[in-house]
């Protein structure tokens, strides 16, 4: 009996506030200018003639020219090679990264896994792309090439697998349009707010502004470890001769 009157207490309530809400907004008279806003103007960008072109305010990492943008980890000179407009991982000669950091931002990276296929797994084409140094979204030729799903193309690596398997054959080129959102930390370095991501892979969405769990590691789980605003980004070597074009990032 009093679930009943509680109910349709709820119910009179309800009517009631719709009814003067309606009359707060009479949407028929009202003017429309009062819900319009003018400045801040949104800064004007010039697109790329297509999707892969870096627009006006990108900063080109990677134009297949030079690797003035990027240093090796074991040695500052770069231990890749150029090849027809790509930088190719030279297997054992370790990761690059940029001189740059960056922190939140829209990344643009094309790859291509050995049309040569050898090895199977995660021996296949591995390679990886490093935010903030240290969240890996794995680089992979997953085509026809099964591994653990946390593992795969277009995964954060042994956190987060891909919505869907979006890989080109091996020796083709594909795409990655990353968004990212950089952790925040409290000055004592506990948490304040996990990293974000989403990732476009060949068109396809296979990461939905997913929450990463900390920073990639190969044996236990994710942690986060409190690091600067902005951190290089860090492109695996991880024995194969995979290739990279066009990366361009704009900071957000
Ligand atoms: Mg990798």
């Amino acid at each position: 009996m009093t679930t009943t009157r509680n109910l349709l207490l709820c119910s009179l309530l309800a009517i009631g506030f719709q009814q003067a809400n309606a009359q707060v907004i009479d949407r028929t008279k009202g003017d429309p200018k009062l819900s319009e806003y003018w400045e801040p103007a949104a800064p004007v960008v010039t697109p790329g003639r297509t999707a892969q072109d870096a627009p006006s305010d990108a900063i080109m990492l990677f134009d297949g020219k030079d690797f003035s943008q990027w240093e090796g980890t074991k040695k500052k000179d770069v231990p890749w090679t150029i090849e027809d407009g790509a930088m190719v991982v030279k297997g054992g000669s370790g990761g690059i990264r940029t001189k740059r950091g960056f922190g939140d931002c829209q990344l643009h990276v094309e790859f291509r896994t050995p049309a040569e296929v050898k090895g199977e797994g995660q021996g296949r084409g591995n390679s990886g792309i490093y935010l903030m140094d240290r969240y890996e979204l794995q680089v992979l030729d997953n085509y026809n090439n099964k591994t653990y799903v946390n593992g795969q193309a277009g995964s954060i690596y042994k956190q987060l697998p891909p919505l869907v398997n979006a890989c080109r054959p091996p020796g083709e080129w594909q795409t990655y349009d990353i968004i990212f959102t950089a952790p925040r930390f409290h000055e004592d370095g506990r948490l304040k707010s996990q990293a974000r991501i989403t990732v476009i892979h060949n068109g396809v969405l296979v990461q939905n502004d997913a929450t990463l769990w900390g920073g990639t590691e190969y044996v236990g789980s994710p942690v986060y470890k409190k690091h600067g605003d902005k951190e290089p980004i860090f492109l695996q070597d991880h024995g194969n001769p995979t290739a990279f074009r066009n990366i361009w990032i704009r900071e957000l």
